[in-house]
């Protein structure tokens, strides 16, 4: 007995010395570790074997497969992007550039209601494609509500009610880490508050959260992020407003009344918190973006056939007209640029204004610009970019403590029509805009909103922290250099002043190039039933 006992805590202790002291898979030399939890950074060298970390001390001079020396480069966690559309482009691009070249190991997919249904097929696809970046996803409400009554109007049955939360608990069980809604989109916005809360409570069980693209994010912001709270409060679960943003120059200014919402939330012991990217323009379907919501009920027909009617198209333009004016239109139809348009590929890049004068024959003025709006969306819809968010919420919002960082982007085809340049640079811009010349944020709390915040949110429990025992998810960079050089007029350039991206104990980006590893994981909920 004292022999088997003496074995088990000798190899124990073997393994434990094993762990401390080598050989290595990989150490990273004379870093300044910036851990990820918002605190100081310190300089020490990391080791890590397998998909792990296992040792960060001042010096570690075992023996490794792979010693790279980071020469007083910053060493952080990989950055977990919280909101994603990365199912656009994942399977086309599984090497997920530019989201590795700007320091992002994690994407999170399904926001905005919008996922697929059910999940694991999915998912399963997922696993099967070799990846460089780990990926995981929440439960789309939108997409849960087409799948049972269509993109109507209506309210449901209660027995359709019960068939939501069938999928949304099916949702949970195959993985989501919580659920997501696009209350601004159709059909997400025919829902009433009580139904989404219906299908929170069933998240909540499992342990996940919810997010939501609001409602309203112009003139009803400050109603909205009251929902967004309630939702939270009486479905009982964290809530979160996701890509927080003013829209539309009259309500600039309003964060400071929406962030005092969170606050008082937050005082009473409502979890809600918040995620944003670093812009001052939004991007979403032309279509979404300028007709009302009650013309897209439906399918294209259906809108064709609206149009059709004098009286009717009457009334969605004056509501184009609007929202060109007060909301994303920015008041200028210069402030509307088009990121993609599947029936016409020349159109990307093109201003709404451009559009108007080159394709219609018209002058550039609002109600043309509506006019042209609704063209776009008869020919089947483009995508498009919205110049219509003051700098001052920008900043207001990104200061706050319960604020993370969130790309809103998607894996774009290199250099492939128009895309908002957030896909390529939200995590580096924050690095550089916000960290180094603005210094609105320290660099280790803008670390902290990219990694531990994000994770912790997420209940990914063994990442976003540099600590022995978690997942080797590691970037290198140089403060003084880390910079987005994607803009609007050229989006297709990945960020700069990252060295090294290590996913899962595998570097997939050194230098200049990504390499051939492809350690990504499709990552599930860990925490709840
Ligand atoms: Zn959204």
């Amino acid at each position: 007995m004292n022999l088997v006992r003496f074995v088990f805590a000798t190899l124990a202790l073997t393994s434990f010395l094993a762990a401390q002291t080598g050989p290595y898979d990989l150490v990273l030399r004379n870093g300044r570790i910036v851990d990820g939890a918002g605190s100081g950074w310190y300089r020490a060298d990391v080791a890590v074997r397998g998909d792990t970390i296992v040792r960060i001390a001042p010096t570690i001079s075992e023996p490794a497969k792979q010693i790279i020396d980071v020469a007083g480069r910053v060493i952080a966690p990989g950055f977990i992007d919280i909101h994603s559309h990365a199912r656009r482009g994942i399977f086309e691009v599984p090497t997920a550039d530019n989201y590795i070249r700007q320091g992002v190991t994690t994407l999170i997919e399904g926001p905005d209601g919008d996922s697929p249904v059910p999940l694991a097929p999915f998912l399963a696809k997922l696993e099967g494609l070799p990846k460089s970046i780990n990926i995981g996803t929440f439960i789309g409400q939108g997409s849960v509500r087409a799948a049972v009554i269509g993109n109507v109007n209506r309210r449901p049955t209660s027995e359709e009610i019960g068939k939501m939360k069938t999928l949304v608990e099916q949702g949970m069980k195959d993985g989501a880490l919580g659920l997501s809604s696009g209350l601004f989109y159709v059909p997400g916005t025919f829902t009433p508050t009580e139904e989404v809360i219906e299908l929170a409570k069933v998240a909540a069980r499992f342990g996940g959260i919810y997010i939501s693209h609001m409602r309203d994010e112009a003139g009803g912001v400050v109603e909205s992020v009251k929902e967004t709270i309630a939702i939270g409060e009486q479905g009982g679960l964290p809530t979160q407003v996701t890509h927080h943003k003013i829209i539309g120059s009259a309500n600039w200014g309003q964060s400071a009344a929406t962030l005092r919402l969170i606050d008082e939330a937050r005082a009473r012991g409502i979890d809600a918190t918040i995620d944003q990217y670093p812009y001052t323009a939004s991007s979403t379907s032309i279509q979404a973006g300028l007709l009302p919501a009650w013309a897209l009920e439906g399918t294209r027909d259906d809108l064709r056939k609206r149009l059709s009617d004098p009286a009717t198209r009457s009334k969605i333009k004056s509501e184009s007209i609007r929202a060109l004016q007060f909301e994303r239109g920015g008041g200028d139809p210069k402030n509307v640029v088009i990121a993609r348009c599947d029936w016409d590929s020349e159109l990307a890049g093109k201003s709404l204004a451009d559009v108007a004068r080159q394709r219609r024959n018209l002058e550039p003025t609002v109600e043309n610009a509506a006019e042209t709006a609704i063209w776009i969306a008869e020919q089947g819809g483009c995508s498009g970019i919205f110049h219509a968010i003051g700098e001052q919420d920008v900043e207001r919002i990104l200061r706050h403590p319960a604020t993370m960082i969130g790309s809103d982007g998607e894996i774009p085809i290199f250099g492939k029509n128009a895309p908002h340049p957030r896909s390529y640079g939200t995590f580096a811009r924050v690095l550089a805009v916000y960290v180094r010349e603005r210094k609105t944020l320290t660099l280790e709390d803008a670390v902290r909103k990219m990694t531990s915040f994000p994770a912790q949110r997420l209940g990914l429990l063994d990442r976003g922290l540099l600590r022995p025992g978690m997942k080797a998810d590691i970037v290198v960079f140089d403060p003084e250099r880390v910079r987005d050089a994607a803009t609007f007029e050229n989006p297709h350039q990945y960020a700069e002043g990252f060295s090294h991206v290590i996913v899962n104990g595998q570097v997939v980006f050194e230098g200049q190039a990504m390499t051939a590893a492809r350690p990504g994981k499709v990552l599930y909920r860990q925490r709840g039933i």
